[in-house]
């Protein structure tokens, strides 16, 4: 992709902090962090994002952030993390080439991810599933 910023990452036209990378995947600190070490994992080559990443790469890039969070726990101790994956515009994507946020945490970093919960939609569970069913 012409105008993709981590298609120029990956090739080396546009600048990265690199905290690991394979032969597929490359893993780099986020510009904007929200803790220190906070990482994007990507595939080398272009995706938009869950929808049309193939399976082998999707478990390429999926280990590739296990490998960082390996080497974090053992160079650094962070044992406690967030993995984060945003898909499509509602999805709150805003970089469309895929990517896996790492982001460590700890106790009173003041950061914070909740999502507004709606338990009364449990009443639809039945009819949701049938839907799945086709029926
Ligand atoms: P998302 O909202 O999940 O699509 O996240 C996109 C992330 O990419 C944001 O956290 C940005 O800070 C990060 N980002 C955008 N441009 C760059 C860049 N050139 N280098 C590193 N991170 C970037
Ligand atoms: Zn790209």
């Amino acid at each position: 992709m012409n105008n993709c910023i981590f298609c120029k990452i990956v090739k080396g036209e546009a600048p990265s902090w690199k905290v690991w990378e394979n032969e597929t995947v490359y893993a780099f600190l986020d510009i904007n962090p929200v803790s220190p070490y906070h990482t994007l994992v990507i595939p080398k080559k272009h995706f938009v994002n869950i929808f049309d990443i193939s399976d082998f790469e999707l478990r390429e890039v999926i280990s590739g952030v296990r490998e960082v969070v390996k080497m974090y726990e053992e160079k650094l101790g962070i044992k406690n993390l967030q993995i984060v994956n945003s898909n499509g515009h509602a999805g709150q994507q805003d970089v469309f080439h895929i990517h896996f946020h790492i982001v460590p945490r700890e106790e009173g970093d003041g950061q914070n991810i909740r999502w507004k919960t709606f338990p009364e939609w449990r009443s639809e569970f039945d009819e949701m599933i049938l839907k799945l069913k086709g029926q």
